[in-house]
């Protein structure tokens, strides 16, 4: 008998939102259970954490499909370029939608949604609809700052990392292995 899958949200300005996410990745498969990470704003390479669940296996797998959006500011982006990213967040969403109806997985983890639905790359009913009609044993995770409140009113499980500090105001630039 499955139980009921629950559903977390990881967000606020301080760090920790991905890793904690990654954190119950690793104990899921710790139990044997099936985990898919989709990442939306990140466009792979150079992130520990590829290379690092790749060791744990075929229970475990990870995709980047963004274009790293976040590290824009939207006012930076002209038209061109905000289409190129809303293209990316598209297709990263059928993926997800295909892959939540799947069944395949025990948990899924979706990197930075929130960030992609706050710069409506993304549409929040949708995935609220989503979310809503998921596989009922299904598991997921929502990381990013910013998450709507309609993201948080569905939600079973919802944490706000908030910054006492962080290194990098102080100019200390992201330190290999513990920010990427
Ligand atoms: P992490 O991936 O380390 O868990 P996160 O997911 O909470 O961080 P994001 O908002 O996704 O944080 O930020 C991505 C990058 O910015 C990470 O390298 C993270 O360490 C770094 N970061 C997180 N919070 C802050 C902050 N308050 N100031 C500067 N950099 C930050
Ligand atoms: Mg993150």
């Amino acid at each position: 008998m499955s139980e009921r899958g629950l559903i977390l949200v990881n967000t606020g300005n301080g760090k920790g939102k991905t890793t904690a996410a990654l954190g119950v990745a690793l104990r899921a498969v710790g139990q044997g259970l099936k985990v898919l990470i989709l990442q939306f704003i990140k466009s792979g390479n150079g992130y520990g954490e590829l290379a690092g669940l790749a060791k744990l296996g075929d229970q475990v797998e990870i995709r980047s499909m963004g274009k790293g959006f976040i590290y824009y500011k939207r006012d930076e982006v002209g038209e061109a370029e905000l289409a190129r990213h809303k293209e990316a967040a598209q297709e990263a969403w059928h993926t997800l939608v295909e892959e939540v109806n799947s069944d395949r997985w025990d948990l899924i983890i979706m990197d930075e949604i929130n960030n992609a639905i706050n710069y409506e790359l993304i549409d929040v009913n949708s995935v609220v609809n989503m979310l809503k009609h998921k596989p009922e044993r299904l598991h997921v995770i929502l990381t990013g700052r910013y998450a709507k409140p309609e993201i948080i009113d569905i939600a079973d499980t919802v944490t706000e990392m908030k910054v006492i500090k962080h290194a990098y105001e102080k100019g200390i630039k992201a330190a290999k292995g513990i920010e990427f």
